[in-house]
């Protein structure tokens, strides 16, 4: 079953200099991410990835075409009813977007809290999330404290911790050493074996793409120019 399908998708943006042609930074993306896939979307700097994943996220409107996430139509959502299309995806980021003012176990808690979790079950499911990500004894640390593959498993729990269907993860290893990333890619294979979670993994990487994913799809200028089983579409000619 699809969780997110994508349909003649197109995202412009305002042509930056007046009188000069619109961006476009998605265009014409069809694509089927089912549930259970580790989809991975790779391109180089520019191919318009990062929109992919905020149309996604429903941070931005399509211009033209149809989104759907776990069935339901999110392009004809208002903003009130696109919050709850929001939480039902954890995002994961390259910069980790860890709160630096914030002990490890409240940066965890922190989307708990928001969606107003009781204490109790916001220390038992923080608990837990430490303990899967192997950082039960940092629950007291502060981010600046931490190594980078440590951040992004704080990052990884903290998005995992109201149990979305989805998770985006975008460029999340990029700023990490070979070893660490390696890591963070066993991790990320567990949260989808495991949890049964739908991961779509943003990258310029071939590494990341052929460790992790199932199926990707290849952007370039705003468009998948091939997309399928990863032994497929990077087989040899
Ligand atoms: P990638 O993530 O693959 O590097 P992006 O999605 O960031 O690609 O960008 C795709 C294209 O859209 C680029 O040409 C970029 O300059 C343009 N773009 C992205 N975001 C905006 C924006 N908010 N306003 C105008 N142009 C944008
Ligand atoms: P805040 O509103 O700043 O998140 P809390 O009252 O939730 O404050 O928690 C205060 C501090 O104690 C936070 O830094 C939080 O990480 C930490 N903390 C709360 N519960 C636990 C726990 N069960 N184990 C470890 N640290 C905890």
């Amino acid at each position: 079953m699809a969780i997110v399908t994508l349909t003649n998708v197109s995202r412009h943006y305002p042509a930056p200099t007046p009188g000069g042609d619109s961006v476009v930074a998605v265009d014409n993306v069809t694509l089927d991410i089912e549930k259970g896939d580790v989809f991975g979307i790779i391109g180089y700097s520019g191919a318009g990835k990062s929109t992919l994943v905020r149309l996604i996220n429903a941070l931005e409107p399509a211009s033209s075409g149809t989104i759907t996430v776990d069935g339901v139509d999110i392009t004809a959502l208002k903003e009130r009813e696109l919050r709850g299309v929001r939480r039902g995806i954890g995002m994961i980021f390259q910069q980790f977007n860890l709160f630096a003012g914030k002990s490890v176990h409240a940066n965890i808690a922190y989307p708990l809290k928001l969606a107003g979790w009781s204490k109790a079950d916001i220390a038992q499911r923080v608990t837990e999330l430490l303990a899967f990500v192997g950082l039960s004894d940092k629950a007291k640390a502060y981010p600046e404290q931490l190594s980078g593959g440590q951040k992004q498993r704080v990052g990884i729990a903290r998005a995992l911790a109201t149990r979305p269907a989805i998770l985006l993860a975008d460029e999340a290893t990029s700023a990490l050493d070979p070893q660490t990333t390696h890591e963070v890619l066993e991790l990320l294979k567990r949260v989808n074996e495991e949890q049964g979670v739908t991961i779509v993994v943003i990258t310029h990487e071939m590494d990341v793409i052929q460790t992790l994913a199932t199926k990707v799809a290849v952007m370039e200028h705003g468009r998948v120019i091939e997309q399928g089983p990863v032994f497929e579409v990077f087989s040899a000619p």
